[in-house]
């Protein structure tokens, strides 16, 4: 998954960045010399928004997938970073899971208004917090949903194979927990909420765009069935906090070979490498 799901930096410079202007020389006064140079980059080289290098602005520490800031390095490159050199990282390739009498699994998901980003690394959907919001319910745990986003192709292997791609739903309990709910995506059918979602998705690394008149329900996301696998791991890209619930629903969702394409037109390869079990528990439930 893709960062956290409250950056304690990021609500304040967002907010503030959209109440004055997306205008870039606006966005650049608040920001770093680095995220400075990278969003100059990224409106006058179409090929330099190609570099999936994740936004300056939501992470202190600039990071991506390829070179001296790819996954091998992140580990080193800030302190806050150093959870990337964990024992219990994601993902993971999931086999040889044991059956278990696992809790179900309830979304109480609705339709609300559509606030999206490309933050150099993905497409991701926003969730303010709040009383009134979308929730996982597991057991006895509720989780809100915080964002959500994707990753070409998937992160997560099953039983050594890859799929073409996967989204990651992440929540969070009232006490802190994160969950991330991790859907599957196979080719097949068109699905007209992500058609939405890439009707609106800006073309370059910029802040949180409020779509007016806009509204997605992220049940719409959601297969049929919610078996699902179980591991506790991390976030899979910087910071790589520990301590995550991971819950990886064995039926995949179908968006189109169209659709995929159009994702991978701004984010070929977005996927932290597999990481090493390190002797973990995977369950799945019966
Ligand atoms: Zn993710």
């Amino acid at each position: 998954m893709i960062g956290e799901p409250f950056p304690p930096g990021k609500m304040l410079f967002w907010n503030r960045s959209s109440l004055l202007s997306s205008l870039p020389e606006v966005r650049l006064r608040y920001n770093s010399v680095a995220s400075t140079l990278l969003v100059a980059a990224a409106v006058l080289s179409p090929a330099a928004a190609r570099a999936q290098v994740a936004h300056g602005a939501e992470w202190k520490t600039t990071w991506g997938y390829q070179g001296d800031i790819g996954p091998d390095h992140w580990g080193t490159l800030a302190p806050e970073y150093a959870a990337c050199n964990g024992t219990e990282q994601s993902p993971i390739d999931i086999r040889n899971a044991k059956k278990a009498s696992l809790p179900l699994l309830r979304f109480d998901y609705s339709s609300g208004p559509l606030v999206i980003v490309n933050n150099g690394v993905t497409i991701r959907v926003n969730y303010p917090s709040g009383p009134s919001g979308d929730f996982l319910i597991a057991g006895d745990t509720r989780y809100q949903l915080v964002q959500f986003h994707f990753h070409r192709p998937s992160e997560e292997y099953i039983g050594g194979k890859p799929y073409p791609m996967v989204l990651h739903l992440v929540h969070k309990s009232s006490d802190g927990k994160i969950a991330v709910v991790a859907v599957l995506v196979r080719p097949g059918r068109a699905n007209a909420t992500v058609q939405q979602l890439w009707n609106h998705m800006p073309m370059t690394p910029g802040p949180d765009q409020p779509i007016p008149g806009v509204e997605v329900n992220p049940a719409d996301l959601l297969p049929a069935g919610y078996a699902y696998y179980t591991y506790m791991g991390s976030l899979t890209a910087p910071p790589c906090t520990e301590g995550v619930t991971w819950i990886v629903l064995k039926s995949p969702m179908e968006i189109s070979p169209a659709q995929i394409a159009a994702f991978a037109r701004l984010f070929p390869h977005d996927v932290r490498p597999l990481q090493p079990l390190n002797g973990r528990l995977v369950q799945e439930s019966r």
